[in-house]
């Protein structure tokens, strides 16, 4: 499956990358009304700042939070507060959101100056102004990138990690911005550098993105900090432990984390938006993801401002091919199935995929012991007998055999001869664990 470092276990699920791949990236027209939800970022959900009939500028913060594990979001187009209200996440719970009337002025806030020359800002500045900008992970997860950025005085930080494999099928949002903004990813990956006080960073991306490689190593050539790795073709090669694994060899032990190892993990959108921000005073308002799937007219990669609609983007894309049967927010692995097409897309939407058909069966039938989840698992699991102990209600069992090391990949699920429900067995359990800590605790 090509050459370059990777990590064991895994799974080859076909790309379709091609819809997308070549596609440049292109700007949305900023729709009629958005909808940016308070809670876009793991951690603590934002407070509204502003009420309706507001006017409000482009870049203007409308929500914030004390949480020490929490983001600031920002108002993406300028225009009147229609609502404050309860609203649907694409993650299936209802939170508050900000509805925008868009007045189409693009009428930018006056807090917005560019942050100056990153060598003279020192790490807590950018750190803080990273904080300011709103910026969390944009490979999905959502995770405050601030927070990141400020491991506790006894974890020393050696290595940054730039997230560039995008494995995911059909998502190739990634791919294009480190194909025409790899200058911006440097940048980014420099300012990061920078707040963490090292000097060693990797861009991992892999091989089925050659573009990408000779874009990054060109744009790289000056920096010698900064390292390009070409990595195998393999899904979940952009998870962040096996990403770790793949690049400097170290296993990040189970319930650890990478920062637990000196490594902290960053993707490369993610480093664009460091860019953009630093250069312009623009917080994270917009986001590049990808359309695609045989279910829509134009698959295409677009820049898209937080807070459109699933069903604006869809209509940027020519709308439906077909009849829809599914659309994921995400991709086909990790991405959520959504009923609503009201959902606005949030900081950690990487793309958009629709399917007409659902070729694969999804009866389950009895295990046959094949061990092939076995070899799947990246996290090194058991997940026939895990899913076998969480089906049985013996919680405390499946917590041994390493329930909650799951990284919730699917490729278990995906490799499973007799389509069990394996990943959804144990995100199951995962949550009961959960529910029982809190009650615990509460
Ligand atoms: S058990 Fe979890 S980590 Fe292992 S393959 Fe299944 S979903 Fe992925
Ligand atoms: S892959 Fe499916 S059939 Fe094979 S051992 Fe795992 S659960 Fe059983």
């Amino acid at each position: 499956m090509g050459k370059g470092k990777t990590f064991k276990g895994g799974i080859h699920p076909p790309g379709h990358k091609e819809l997308t791949n070549s596609k440049s990236i292109r700007r949305m027209s900023p729709p009629e009304e958005v909808v940016v939800l308070m809670q876009q970022h793991i951690g603590a959900a934002c407070q509204p700042l502003v009420k309706r009939r507001d006017v409000v500028n482009k870049g203007q913060k409308i929500g914030d939070s004390d949480g020490a594990i929490s983001a600031p979001v920002h108002a993406s187009v300028s225009g009147v507060v229609k609502a404050v209200e309860s609203w649907v996440h694409p993650n299936g719970y209802k939170v508050q959101a900000v509805v925008i009337e868009n007045d189409g002025e693009e009428r930018l806030d006056p807090d917005i100056v560019p942050a100056g020359d990153l060598e003279s800002l020192d790490k807590g500045t950018i750190v803080d102004l990273i904080r300011e900008a709103g910026i969390v992970g944009l490979g999905g997860a959502a995770f405050p990138t601030h927070v990141k950025l400020s491991p506790p005085p006894h974890k020393k930080i050696h290595t940054l990690i730039i997230n560039g494999c995008e494995c995911e099928p059909y998502l190739t949002c990634d791919h294009r911005v480190m194909v025409e903004q790899p200058e911006k990813v440097v940048y980014g990956t420099r300012a990061l550098l920078r707040a963490l006080g090292i000097n060693k960073a990797f861009i991992g991306i892999e091989a089925n993105k050659p573009d990408a490689i000779t874009a990054m190593e060109k744009a790289t050539a000056p920096y010698a900090d900064i390292q390009v790795v070409p990595l195998q073709i393999k899904y979940p090669q952009g998870a962040e432990k096996q990403l770790v694994t793949a690049i400097t060899g170290q296993v990040v032990p189970e319930g650890c984390l990478p920062m637990d190892c000196g490594i902290v993990v960053n993707n490369v959108g993610t480093a664009a938006a460091v860019a953009a921000s630093l250069k312009t005073g623009m917080p994270l308002i917009e986001r590049v993801i990808t359309v695609s799937g045989e279910g829509v007219k134009e698959p295409q990669n677009l820049l898209v401002p937080v807070g459109a609609k699933l069903s604006d983007v869809l209509q940027v894309s020519q709308g439906f091919n077909g009849t829809p049967r599914k659309v994921i927010m995400g991709g086909p692995m990790t991405g959520v199935t959504q009923f609503d097409l009201s959902v606005p897309v949030v900081k950690g939407t990487p793309g958009i995929v629709v399917f007409n058909d659902l070729k694969t069966a999804t009866k389950p039938e009895a295990c046959i012991r094949c061990g092939r989840c076995v070899d799947a698992c990246p996290a090194f699991l058991v997940p026939v007998n895990i899913v076998q102990y969480v089906d049985g209600g013996q919680l405390d069992a499946a917590v041994e055999w390493g329930l909650l090391n799951c990284i919730e990949c699917g490729s278990c699920s995906y490799v499973c001869p007799a389509n069990r429900f394996l990943v959804q067995s144990i995100l199951l359990g995962k949550q009961e664990v959960q529910a029982a800590r809190n009650k615990q605790t509460s």
